[in-house]
């Protein structure tokens, strides 16, 4: 990945990793049952094999919880930058040191293939903690002012498709800036968020910073509503997202929301229809489709779509669909029962509107949650497969003559979040670019992240930005 934070895992092993077979919540450095010892089950996607159960936080949790984050964050945040960074840059450390650990535990629980997380995933986690390590001794020169302040109790909730990442993505920054933590996981991929619980420990995190709350939806809206939750950043559907703008209007909490998508990816008539395969694959079949800026709605030049269509056929032909935790595989399990009964309600909405559907033949494994690389061709703008968001490993394909026809057809959607284009002309590039409604343009790319460049979108998307520079501002009173 030409990433500098990069770091060489354990010799290729079947790590066997430590699963307890409970877990309790994390709060002011120690595990513990929730107060009404409420329990659920995270299972193994790819073969319904309970895992462990988990705590479910409750009201008295959460409130638990967010007084352990006010208590930490008189002490956190006198702290000088420098010496925040220490802990940070510790965390990182640790992370590369348990890559192996993490990647298998991350392909366990989430059923994606051991490639992503462990080579894209993981590397990630490090690197943002890395990142924003940097940042926390420089918050005076980061252009908010000569003395930004934190803004206190940040209250996270992030969904199942990049468990570890999506922490990441909330918390090196939210601590980096001074700010105390109460993060809670989706209910089906806590596994890593409390492991990580346990890497902080290793770290000597002070009590009380760092505070994870495993459980539903419930846990999570509760949360959000506490009045002592200064900042809230979600990550989720449009549908919760719209939920929880409601229930803070008029309070004076913070917020920052990072919604669903459904992302064009271009394909002009001069790209390199190779690379521009490899891309369209990329970018909707990397975890499985289960990414919010997934290029899930394929816009081709109609003098170049039969060759293209051709050749992806081809190469979707050659992916292999199967146990997350073979390092061969491309695309592994859907995440739980109720994603996948989504992705085929979805899909049979397609074919009774009379999209022409075409699927990856084969064999899926008899237990767990399985889907198979899905293409629709016959595919009009006012299809429900090209407006709504599949959230899994189905592409829509639509033609298009002109440049402007590829823009018109791209913008028109609810959501804004991310877009590919791919041509070999750099003009026509950024011409499509400027125009297209979207947080992140990917050219002759897709899917690829940094730690130093913001992402976040436009209209259903939500607002806000993570990553980079920008995404320090949601944690900094300026
Ligand atoms: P979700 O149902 O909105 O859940 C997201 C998180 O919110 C989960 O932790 C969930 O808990 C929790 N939650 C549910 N109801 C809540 C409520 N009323 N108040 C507070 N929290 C609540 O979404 P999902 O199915 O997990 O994730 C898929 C969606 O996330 C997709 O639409 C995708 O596009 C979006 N996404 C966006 C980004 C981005 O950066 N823009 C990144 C990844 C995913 P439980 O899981 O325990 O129910
Ligand atoms: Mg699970």
């Amino acid at each position: 990945m030409g990433n500098p934070f990069e770091y060489a895992p354990a010799p290729e092993s079947r790590a066997v990793v430590d699963i307890a077979p409970a877990y309790g919540l994390f709060i002011d450095g120690k595990f513990a049952d929730a107060a009404d010892g409420g329990r659920l089950k995270t299972v193994n996607p790819a073969t319904e094999e309970v895992l462990s159960e988990i705590a479910v936080g409750g009201e008295a949790d959460v409130d638990r919880a967010v007084k352990a984050a006010r208590k930490a964050f008189k002490s956190w945040s006198a702290l000088p930058g420098a010496e925040r960074a220490k802990f940070l840059f510790r965390i990182a450390r640790l992370v590369q040191e348990h890559a192996r650990e993490l990647a298998v535990l991350e392909s366990i629980d989430n059923g994606k293939p051991i490639r992503e997380s462990r080579d894209v995933d993981v590397p990630l986690v490090a690197a943002h903690f890395f990142y924003y390590a940097g940042w926390a001794d420089k918050l005076a020169h980061a252009g908010f002012g000569p003395s930004p302040r934190p803004i206190g109790v940040a209250g996270q909730v992030i969904p199942w498709n990049f468990p570890l990442l999506m922490l990441a993505w909330k918390v090196a920054p939210a601590l980096a800036a001074g700010n105390t933590v109460v993060l809670k996981p989706a209910e089906t991929t806590p596994l890593t968020a409390l492991r990580f619980a346990e890497i902080c420990v290793e770290a000597g995190l002070p009590d009380g910073v760092l505070n994870i709350v495993t459980g539903a939806g419930e846990t999570g809206r509760a949360l959000l509503a506490h009045p002592d939750v200064d900042k809230v950043a979600f990550t989720g559907s449009t549908g919760v997202g719209k939920e929880i703008a409601r229930a803070i209007a008029g309070t004076r909490k913070r917020v920052t929301l990072e919604l669903g998508g459904k992302a064009a990816n271009i394909v002009y008539d001069d790209a390199a229809i190779d690379s521009a395969v490899d891309g369209i694959v990329e970018g909707i079949f990397f975890n499985g489709g289960q990414v919010c800026c997934a290029g899930s709605r394929l816009l081709v030049q109609e003098s170049v779509a039969d060759e293209v269509m051709e050749s992806l056929t081809r190469r979707i032909r050659t992916l292999r669909v199967g146990d997350p935790l073979d390092k061969n595989t491309d695309v592994g399990a859907i995440n739980s029962a109720a994603q996948l009964s989504r992705i085929k309600e979805l899909v049979a909405v397609g074919e009774a509107e009379g999209a022409e559907r075409w699927s990856l033949a084969g064999d899926l494994p008899a237990k767990g949650f399985w889907f198979p690389p899905t293409v629709f061709t016959g595919v009009t703008q006012a299809h429900r497969i090209a407006r709504d968001e599949i959230f899994g490993p189905v592409l829509t394909v639509q033609t298009f003559r002109t440049p402007a026809e590829a823009v018109e057809k791209a913008n028109n959607s609810a959501y804004g979040l991310s877009a590919g284009v791919w041509t070999e002309k750099g003009a026509k590039a950024l011409w499509t670019a400027q125009r297209l409604r979207a947080g992140v343009v990917w050219t002759n790319t897709f899917n690829k992240f940094d730690p130093t460049s913001p992402f976040g979108g436009f209209k259903e998307s939500g607002f806000g930005r993570e990553g980079g520079r920008h995404g320090l501002e949601a944690y900094l009173d300026v």
